[in-house]
C-alpha cells in the first residue's frame, strides 16, 4: 500500500490531504495519505508533498525538527517529491534579494533559482488558464496566491509551464515544482501527474 506524506509543519496541509485523496480515488490507487513532520514519519514514504504556506516559517521548522537530512534522503532514494508555492521556494538552491535578505533555509534539492512573490502587488492573487502539455490538452485553471516563479533553471530541469513568460511548473527527475496551488481546485491533474512519477523512467 502506498504511503503518501504531506509535510505538516505549516500551510496548506489539509487541502493537500483532500486533493491527494481525490486524485488517488480517480486513479484507483490504494494507499494512505498522512501528515508527516517527525523523522520517523518521513522514513517510509513513497511520495512527499511540501505544501504552500510561508517558506520562511516552513524552512525554520524543518531546521528545528532536524528533518533536513531526512528530506534529502528521500530524494536520494528516488522518492517523488512535489513542492507547491512555498514548497517550490524550499526546493530551490537560491533566490532573489528577498530570499537572500531573509537568510531563510532552503533545501537546495532542485537546480532552480526563484523569485518570491514574483507576480507583484496588484497580481498577488489571481486565477488563469494555463496550457500544460504534460497534463493533457485541456487548459489547467491555476490559482495563484502570492506565488513565486522560477527565474533560472539548470540543464537537467524540464520546464512544464509558464505564465507571463515566467516558469511556474518544472520537473527535475522525480522532483516536481509547482508555483501555483493545485490543492485549491477540483482539477486533480497535477496530483495525478505527480502520482504517475513513481513508475516512469526518472527522465
Ligand atoms: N510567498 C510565500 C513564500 O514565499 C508563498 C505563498 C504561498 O505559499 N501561498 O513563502
Amino acid at each position: 500500500m502506498m504511503r503518501i506524506g504531506i509535510l505538516a509543519l505549516q500551510g496548506d496541509v489539509s487541502e493537500h490531504l483532500i486533493a491527494m485523496r481525490n486524485a488517488m480515488r480517480g486513479m484507483k490507487i490504494d494507499g494512505e495519505v498522512l501528515e508527516a513532520k517527525r523523522r520517523d514519519e518521513l522514513r517510509d514514504l513513497d511520495f512527499l508533498v511540501i505544501p504552500g504556506g510561508e517558506s520562511t516559517a516552513i524552512g525554520r521548522l524543518i531546521t528545528e525538527y532536524g528533518i533536513d537530512s531526512e528530506l534529502k534522503k528521500l530524494v536520494r532514494k528516488g522518492i517523488p517529491v512535489m513542492g507547491t508555492c512555498a514548497g517550490l521556494v524550499l526546493l530551490s538552491k537560491g533566490g532573489d534579494e528577498e530570499v537572500r535578505r531573509s537568510g531563510q533555509p532552503l533545501l537546495g534539492l532542485m537546480d532552480i533559482r526563484v523569485k518570491r512573490n514574483a507576480f507583484g502587488r496588484q497580481r498577488e492573487s489571481f486565477e488563469i488558464d494555463v496550457g500544460i502539455t504534460a497534463l493533457g490538452r485541456e487548459p489547467y485553471h491555476a490559482v495563484f496566491i502570492r506565488d513565486p516563479a522560477i527565474e533560472e533553471a539548470g540543464d537537467g530541469v524540464d520546464v512544464l509551464a509558464r505564465v507571463e513568460n515566467r516558469i511556474v511548473m518544472a520537473r527535475q527527475h522525480r522532483i516536481l515544482a509547482v508555483a501555483f496551488h493545485p490543492e485549491l481546485t477540483m482539477d486533480s491533474r497535477v496530483h495525478e501527474y505527480f502520482l504517475g512519477m513513481k513508475n516512469e523512467d526518472s527522465g
